[in-house]
């Protein structure tokens, strides 16, 4: 059958929005998230250009990072302390004027979003078309959250048993939109909180913790801590009086906390080595504009993001998608998040260690289709907080090894291994030999290569015929298998979240 008839017949995703993307992407894939394609984008309107000039100069959450250092265990003591005498009182509050709050720290999140796209940018070399829906989504997990806290008070027959405390460690990647999910959503479930951010974006999440503030969140239930040290911090986990913990970070960090509290219930959300599969039944145009996006938004930088893409049959063999994408990859605008045309910014630090390695380093048979470089502007947001250059350009090596370093290691980074595999089976067999299963994706219009992609695949969020990152809240609970999670098994901004940060006791049998 011809490509038009499969597409009729094989319509596993919105054939409309598929073609949408497409025509926006042009012919041959291009990354298509330009501020310029859309007149919605803070890119386009003079407001989004000053947020751009203001970046550069951002000293936003400055004040609070520094006055909220701590330096010693007795001053983390203190701090729980505190959180756990303040959690009485907002229990006793009631669920509805939690909510009453949250849904106004939602609009004061709103009210913020310029705040919030220049210190993200400043600080983590977040682009405004990244950034913006990053806002999006904390905005939207305070207006969920808010409505789940209100439903936990109405289940029959048993009744939450509220936490005192809870802590909020997250990670830098996502400066607003994660610390914000798991503050939220602890509120939410009527717990005073305690977040730790990461010190490479401490700042992003003092603007929005200062927002939650002025909706009329206590500052005793909502306390903002920044600890520099590794070792201090596991202080935070270690006392006893914390009785949950939301972490997203490394796997190694999650295994540390649980050694060191084998007795406090985690969700976390850990590692990712996500591949997309792109079948000879599929939409390559689609497929390598899905691949790049996937790949190199926010340089690579998101636990969801593509690292490898598997080509399989005739897909593997030709030249075609590989010219696709590599037409697509060198499309992109790599630079500093100050200009407007920017759609790949830098890595948080000067790249080192691992992904260093995976930036210059090939493994046995592997070769660069596109090699990744360090480019060197003038731009203060193009050198990390020790003066060392974090902007590099794309990577894209082909070749991959079955059971190579490259095939099982997350890097973090904008680099995109190729494998290939001959049938669809094997290649799934490839992503489930990886010890991670966060995002996966297909690229396919076969039903019969969807249902057995759907059997087999080791993955907590799956993803068809589109990009695999930008999980919606509400729409696609997040959260991921194997080593890409531990705890509870719960999914951030899925309908039983909150459910994991309370305990169930029967209620008492009345009338
Ligand atoms: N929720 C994000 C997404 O769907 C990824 C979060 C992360 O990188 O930890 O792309």
């Amino acid at each position: 059958p011809n490509r038009v008839q499969n597409r009729a017949r094989y319509d596993v995703d919105g054939a409309q929005a598929r073609v949408e993307a497409k025509v926006a992407a042009g012919a041959r894939g291009e990354f298509d998230n330009t501020p310029d394609t859309d007149p919605d984008l803070p890119g386009n309107r003079a407001w989004g250009r000053e947020i751009a000039e203001r970046m550069v100069e951002s000293k936003l959450g400055v004040d609070l990072v520094s006055s909220s250092e701590l330096t010693d265990a007795e001053s983390i003591a203190k701090v729980v302390e505190t959180g756990v005498a303040a959690a009485e009182g907002w229990q006793a509050l009631g669920a509805d004027e939690r909510a009453r709050i949250l849904y106004r720290a939602g609009e004061l999140l709103e009210a913020r979003r310029a705040d919030l796209l220049e210190v993200m940018g400043s600080e983590c070399g977040k682009t405004l078309d990244q950034g913006d829906p990053e806002v999006s989504e904390a905005i939207d997990f305070a207006n969920y959250y808010a409505m789940l806290g209100q439903q936990l008070e109405q289940v029959d027959g048993a009744r939450p048993a509220h936490r005192k405390l809870i802590a909020v460690i997250p990670p830098w990647n996502f400066p607003v939109a994660i610390p914000a999910g798991g503050v939220l959503s602890g509120l939410a479930a009527g717990a005073a909180v305690v977040i730790k951010p990461a010190a490479t974006s401490a700042r992003s999440a003092a603007v929005m913790v200062e927002a939650l503030w002025d909706a009329g969140v206590p500052r005793d239930v909502l306390q903002f801590v920044h600890i520099a040290s590794r070792e201090l911090g596991s202080k935070l986990v270690a006392d006893p009086r914390v009785d949950r913990l939301i972490l997203t970070g490394a796997y190694e960090t999650a295994v540390t906390f649980r050694g060191l509290r084998p007795d406090l219930p985690i969700l976390a959300e850990t590692s990712g080595k996500n591949a997309i599969i792109v079948t000879p039944s599929a939409d390559l145009d689609l497929a390598a504009k899905d691949v790049a996006t996937s790949a190199f938004g926010h340089a690579g930088q998101k636990c969801s993001a593509a690292s490898l893409v598997i080509l399989v049959g005739s897909v593997a063999t030709s030249k075609r998608f590989r010219g696709q994408l590599l037409d697509a990859v060198k499309s992109i605008k790599v630079g500093t998040p100050e200009h407007l045309e920017t759609q790949m910014g830098t890595v948080i630090t000067a790249p080192s260690g691992k992904l260093l390695r995976g930036l210059t380093t090939l493994g046995a048979g592997e070769q660069w289709l596109i090699k990744p470089e360090p480019i060197v502007v003038d731009s203060p947001l193009a050198l990390d907080a020790e003066g060392g250059n974090r902007l590099w350009s794309p990577g894209v090596r082909d070749n991959v090894k079955r059971g190579s370093e490259y095939h099982k290691t997350e890097y973090f980074g904008p680099i995109l291994g190729i494998m290939t595999a001959e049938t669809l089976d094997e290649a799934i067999d490839m992503v489930n030999e990886i010890d991670y299963g966060l995002t996966s994706g297909l690229h396919s219009l076969d039903r019969d290569e969807l249902a057995l992609w759907l059997r087999r695949i080791e993955a907590g969020n799956l993803y068809v015929n589109r990009g695999i990152t930008g999980a919606i809240v509400r729409r696609q609970s997040f959260g991921g298998w194997k080593k890409s999670a531990i705890g509870a098994g719960t999914k951030a901004g899925g309908p039983s979240y909150l459910h994991g940060l309370v305990d169930w006791v029967d209620a008492p049998v009345t009338g």
